[in-house]
C-alpha cells in the first residue's frame, strides 16, 4: 500500500513520524516492542484520527497473506492486513461466505472490526460479531491469542477495540456456505411513522437500507437484498414491483441522485453471489460519492421513528451540507464498545459535503437534537459528542479504559483520539 499521509477522505493528515509495512508477525513484534508510540492502520477509511499516532504507524497490508478455511468448524482464519474484497472472493470460490458485509468491500477486516463496522439486516450483527478468535501483539511485543471458546468476556471487551490494546495479526471469523442474493431498489417509499411500520420495512429482506435526504415526504430509495432461492427469507424470488407503496426501479440507481450507477453492485432483482450484492459498491470502483465526510448515529430500534421525525424537522438545516442519509438495521450484541451493545439498533448515516467547517455546526445541532434518544456514534466517523457524554452512551467505556491501561500500561497505543474518548 505504501505510505499515505492522509486518510481515504483526505480530511485527516496523519502525524506519524515513521511508517512501516512488516511482512511477518515477528517483525510486527519487534516493531511494537521497540516503539514508544505505535498504532496499526488498516485501509484508512475512517473519517477521524482514530488510526493516527505521533510515533510509528504500522500497516499489515504487506503481511504474508493467510486465508485458512475450516469447513468442518465453519471458520476462516485470516491475517491482520487482509481486506474484505480479497477474502470474500476467495471464500466464494471455495463455496463459503460471510454472513454480512459493509457498504463497500475495500476495507480491511481488522480495521472494520475494530470500529464495529456494519451492514444492514435486523438479524445481522455488525461485522465484529463474526470474530471468533484474535491473535495480537501486545505493547510489550508478546503474541497473545484469545477466543470466544476460552475467553468470551475478553472477546466482548476487546473485539471492538479501537486499535487500543495491540496490533491484531490474525482473526478467525465465522463463515457459512456461499449463497446468492437478489438486490432490488424501490423508489418513493412513504415515510414509516411508527416503530411497527419501520420494523416491517427493515425486516422485509436479509438486508434493507433506506436512502433519503429527509427533504421529501417519501424516502427516496429502498434497497432490498433477499437471499435467493425459493425458501430464502420466506420471500422467494424477488419479482414484486411494489413494496409498502414504493415502486421497483426499472434502471440501476446510485444512492446519491444524479451520480452514475456504474460503481454500484447489480440491482433489478438479478441473483448474484453474496459478496457482489451485499455491499452497495463494487470493488475496483470509487465507493459512495468519493468527495465526502461521514457521520453515523445508532438509536434503539423502537426510538427510530422519533429520530426520523426529528431529522425531518431539521431538514432545511441539513440540506446545504447533506449529500445523502442511509438508514440501516443492526442486531444487538454483547461487545462492550459496539454501538449496538445490548440494543437492537437503527443506524442513521450521513454522507456530508467535504467541508468540515460547514458540516461541524450542523452535526453538533443534529447530535443535540437527537440527544434525548441517547444516540451512540460510529467510532470510525465524525462526531461532536465528547468523552464525558460518550461515557454515558457506552456503559462499558470506563471499564474498557481501565482494561486498556492493564494491557498497555505505558500508553503506547494511545493517541489524541483515544485520549479524547477515554479521558
Ligand atoms: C466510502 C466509505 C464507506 C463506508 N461504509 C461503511 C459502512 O457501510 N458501514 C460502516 O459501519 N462503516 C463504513 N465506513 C467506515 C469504515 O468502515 C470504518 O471507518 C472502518 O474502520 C474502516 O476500516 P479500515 O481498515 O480503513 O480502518 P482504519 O480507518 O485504517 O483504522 C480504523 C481503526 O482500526 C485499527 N486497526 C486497523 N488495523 C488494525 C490491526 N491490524 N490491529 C489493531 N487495530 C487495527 C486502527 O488502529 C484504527 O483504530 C465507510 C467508510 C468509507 C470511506
Amino acid at each position: 500500500m505504501g505510505f499515505a499521509e492522509r486518510n481515504w477522505a483526505g480530511n485527516v493528515r496523519f502525524g506519524a513520524a515513521r511508517f512501516h509495512e512488516p511482512r511477518t508477525v515477528d517483525e510486527v513484534q519487534s516493531l511494537v516492542a521497540s516503539a514508544t508510540k505505535v498504532r496499526a492502520v488498516g485501509s484508512r477509511h475512517s473519517f477521524n484520527a482514530i488510526a493516527d499516532t505521533v510515533g510509528d504507524q504500522v500497516s499489515l497490508s504487506a503481511l504474508v497473506r493467510l486465508v485458512e478455511i475450516d469447513t468442518q468448524r465453519g471458520t476462516v482464519t485470516v491475517d491482520g492486513g487482509i481486506k474484505y474484497a480479497e477474502l470474500a472472493s476467495y471464500l466464494h470460490e471455495h463455496g463459503m461466505a460471510l454472513a454480512n458485509l459493509a457498504s463497500l468491500p475495500h476495507i480491511s477486516v481488522a480495521g472494520a472490526c475494530a470500529t464495529a463496522t456494519h451492514g444492514s439486516g435486523v438479524t445481522n450483527g455488525n461485522l465484529a460479531t463474526a470474530v471468533l478468535a484474535m491473535q495480537f501483539v501486545t505493547s510489550g511485543g508478546d503474541l497473545v491469542e484469545i477466543s470466544r471458546d476460552h475467553d468470551p468476556g475478553l472477546m466482548d471487551a476487546l473485539t471492538v477495540g479501537l486499535g487500543a490494546f495491540g496490533v491484531v495479526t490474525r482473526l478467525t471469523l465465522a463463515i457459512e456456505p456461499t449463497f446468492d442474493v437478489r438486490q432490488t431498489v424501490y423508489e418513493d417509499l412513504p415515510m414509516p411513522t411508527s416503530a411497527g411500520q419501520l420494523d416491517e420495512v427493515m425486516a422485509d429482506g436479509y438486508s434493507v437500507s433506506l436512502f433519503t435526504t429527509w427533504c421529501h415526504d417519501d424516502i427516496e430509495q429502498l434497497w432490498r437484498k433477499v437471499r435467493a432461492g425459493p425458501e430464502a427469507d420466506g420471500a422467494g424470488p424477488d419479482v414484486s414491483t411494489r413494496r409498502f407503496g414504493a415502486t421497483a426501479a426499472t434502471r440501476k440507481l446510485h444512492p446519491i441522485k444524479g451520480l452514475p450507477a456504474g460503481p454500484c453492485t447489480d440491482q433489478l432483482g438479478v441473483a448474484g453471489p453474496w459478496h457482489e450484492r451485499l455491499p452497495h459498491f463494487r470493488i475496483g470502483f470509487e465507493p459512495s460519492s468519493g468527495e465526502e465526510l461521514q457521520s453515523e448515529l445508532f438509536v434503539a430500534s423502537d426510538e427510530a421513528p422519533e429520530a426520523m421525525s426529528i431529522l425531518r424537522s431539521i431538514r432545511v438545516f441539513l440540506a446545504p451540507v447533506l449529500q445523502i442519509s442511509e438508514v440501516r438495521a443492526v442486531a444487538a450484541d454483547a461487545m462492550w464498545l459496539s454501538p449496538c451493545h445490548r440494543r437492537a439498533s437503527i443506524a442513521f448515516h450521513f454522507t456530508w459535503i467535504p467541508s468540515w467547517p460547514q458540516v461541524e455546526p450542523v452535526l453538533a445541532t443534529l447530535e443535540s437534537a437527537l440527544a434525548p434518544l441517547l444516540p451512540r456514534p460510529h467510532w470510525g466517523k465524525l462526531s461532536t459528542i465528547t468523552g464525558p457524554v460518550l461515557q454515558t452512551r457506552f456503559e462499558r467505556l470506563e471499564a474498557f479504559g481501565e482494561l486498556i491501561t492493564e494491557w498497555d500500561p505505558t500508553g503506547k497505543f494511545r493517541n489524541a483520539y483515544l485520549d479524547a474518548v477515554l479521558g
